[in-house]
């Protein structure tokens, strides 16, 4: 049984993906062809935003929007406890100081009671500017952004939705990648949209921050192509990867998304009681770049997760560090009292298999093997 199964899903494209590739290699233009301009129009199209600016993958897109806002020293962002170290890693990347805020047991995102405390934490002791928080899609589930935007119109920050694994999810008709002042998203070729390598996307409905993301991707460029008026990257997605992407949004728009939500609501079903499931609040869609239960306790959970692969079952444990103990993070003071979620959670997730292709049969496994253990 595959973790996410990439091969099934080229096999299902195969033909148009191989025609789209070898486009590429006969026109020779793997630098900005015209398929990079045609996927963002339809990344845009897709998610409801004005502008769509790819680049070369999901931790860029996250600097992009770093660097588009000027964020750096004496800034403050505030970031959850519990993500891929990616959504802290920029911000210290930028020369600002990434707040650690803890997230929620149910639906894995950032805690808005927690990050109120820590925003007030950071006004009392007056050495840091809050400017940003960021907000992760995690696990395919969008963040609560109705209260993220009020917690952030009340300071007067900026939302960032780290989106990597949130594309495709939903609250209510609006689309994940639009909920941020700027919204990011990777293609890397695990993500709910991947490409076959490196690829990422910021969105974003302003028209001014679209035009500086547009520069800074290449180099800070002005009018002209040798005329630098920025310090900026180089981050463009290739064209090749733009191409496959166009062939795979069809296919994720008109039946992955809905493949993957029946995968889901079949685990959900069956391992009702067994173990604590994923919440998806009321009105809610996840994209299901993971599908992560809870046991009860470390010693369960890992030893679930050898008695799985035993029987030749893939699972993965995101994220079995809390970013506030990560090393790279060790010149900054924490308060172990903040992170009781996160530290928790870190013990008892376990992600199972998941991906659009799926079958009934798979999941029947899965769950028996589950019962099995826990019995
Ligand atoms: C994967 C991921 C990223 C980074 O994306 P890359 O394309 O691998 O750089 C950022 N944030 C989150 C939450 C992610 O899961």
């Amino acid at each position: 049984m595959q973790f996410r199964d990439l091969k099934t899903q080229y096999q299902a494209l195969k033909a148009d993906i191989d025609k789209a590739m070898i486009e590429v290699a006969t026109n020779c233009n793997f630098i900005n062809g015209q398929q990079v301009k045609d996927l963002e129009k339809e990344l845009a199209e897709y998610v409801g935003v004005k502008h769509c600016v790819t680049c070369a993958n999901g931790t860029d897109a996250l600097s992009l929007a770093m660097m588009a806002w000027g964020i750096g020293e004496g800034d403050a962002v505030f970031v959850p406890d519990f993500t891929f170290f990616s959504s802290g890693e920029i911000v210290a990347h930028a020369g600002a100081t990434p707040v650690f805020v803890d997230v929620d047991k149910d639906t894995f995102n950032i805690d808005t009671a927690s990050l109120e405390a820590e925003i007030e934490k950071v006004i009392a002791e007056g050495k840091l500017t809050p400017k940003v928080i960021v907000a992760v899609d995690l696990f395919g589930l969008p963040a609560d952004f109705a209260a993220v935007r009020a917690v952030a119109d009340k300071y007067g920050l900026k939302v960032l939705e780290d989106g990597a694994q949130g594309f495709g999810g939903q609250i209510g008709d609006k689309m994940a990648c639009s909920f941020g002042d700027i919204s990011t998203t990777s293609f890397f070729p695990a993500k709910p949209l991947g490409c076959y390598g490196d690829g990422g996307a910021v969105f974003t409905d302003d028209d001014e921050i679209a035009a500086l993301l547009e520069s800074i991707r290449v180099h800070g460029k002005g009018k002209e192509k040798y005329d630098n008026v920025r310090i900026g990257l180089n981050s463009r997605l290739d064209t090749i990867q733009a191409a496959i992407l166009s062939i795979k949004l069809k296919a994720f728009a008109e039946y992955e998304m809905e493949d993957i939500n029946k995968a889901a609501d079949k685990y959900t079903e069956k391992l009702q009681g067994l173990v604590k499931t994923p919440v998806v609040p009321e009105g809610y869609t996840s994209s299901w770049a993971q599908y992560t239960i809870q046991l009860a306790d470390k010693e369960t959970r890992d030893g679930l997760q050898a008695a799985l692969k035993a029987q030749g079952i893939p699972s993965m444990i995101y994220y079995p560090k809390p970013m506030h103990t990560q090393e790279a993070f060790a010149g900054q003071q924490f308060d172990e009292a903040v992170f009781t979620n996160t530290n928790e959670l870190v013990n008892t997730v376990l992600a199972l298999p998941m991906h659009p292709y799926l079958t009934d049969e798979d999941t029947d496994t899965v769950v028996a093997a589950i019962k099995a253990y826990l019995a």
